[in-house]
Order: C-alpha cells, then structure tokens, then sequence
C-alpha cells in the first residue's frame, strides 16, 4: 500500500519536529515546510493527501494560504487542517471560514492527534460549516 503523505507548514521547529516524529512513527510520509509560500510550492509538488496548516506563520498567514489552495482547481480536494493555538479565540472559525476542513488545538494531545487526522486521510471526515 502507497504510504498517505502529508504536508506540515509551520514555523515552529519544536512543533513541526514532533508532529513529523509522530506521522512518520505512524508510516506517512511527511513533507515540512516552515513558511507558506514553501508549503504552497510543496503541495502542488507532491499533492499531499492532508495538510497541516499553522495559523500564524511569518510572511503569509495560513488563512491566506488555505484561501489559495482552495481556490485553486488543483489542489482545492486536498483536506487542509489548520493548527490553531489554544489561547487565541476566534482562530477556529477564522480557519473553517477560510476554507480549512477543520482544525487541531495546539498544544496537540499526543494520544488523540492520529486519531483527529485519520477521518480526514480516508476522507471520511465531515465538512465543516462556519455555519454563517
Ligand atoms: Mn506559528
């Protein structure tokens, strides 16, 4: 069976260290990209199965990023999970607003993470609303 790849953007090298540990524990191939202009690039590259997409990013935020991939005819079908941080209330609806299939806390609970991410590989998950 083909290994599922995903794609992680984030600039924290802590985070993005220990969500690839854990993906590659599990047998997914995994691409990092620690700005989004690089995460863009890599995603028309590879055509990732899932994309991890931090929020806050130098440069081009994840929002903007998210917007871009689903506007594009390409890449618009490949499922985009954004990374919000916990503290920031309001991050999550900005995610779904912007296009993003869901979202993930951080910090991650180590436990559950794969878990969150699975339905979304087999596409299974169900599409958010911002209910707007
Ligand atoms: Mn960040």
């Amino acid at each position: 069976m083909e290994k599922k790849k995903i794609l992680i953007v984030e600039d924290n090298p802590t985070n993005r260290k220990l969500f690839s540990t854990i993906l590659q524990i599990e047998k997914y191939e995994v691409f990092e990209a620690e700005e989004a202009v690089r995460g863009l690039e890599l995603a028309r590259e590879e055509r990732p199965d899932l994309i991890l997409m931090d929020i806050q990013l130098p440069g081009m935020d994840g929002l903007t990023a998210t917007r871009r991939l689903k506007e594009d005819d390409d890449l618009k079908e490949i499922p985009v999970l954004a990374l919000t941080a916990f503290a920031m209330a309001g991050d999550a609806e900005k995610a779904v607003d912007a296009g993003c299939d869901g979202y993930i806390s951080k910090p991650i609970n180590v436990e559950s993470f794969l878990e969150e991410i699975r339905p979304y590989l087999e596409g299974a998950a169900p599409k958010r609303s911002s209910g707007a």
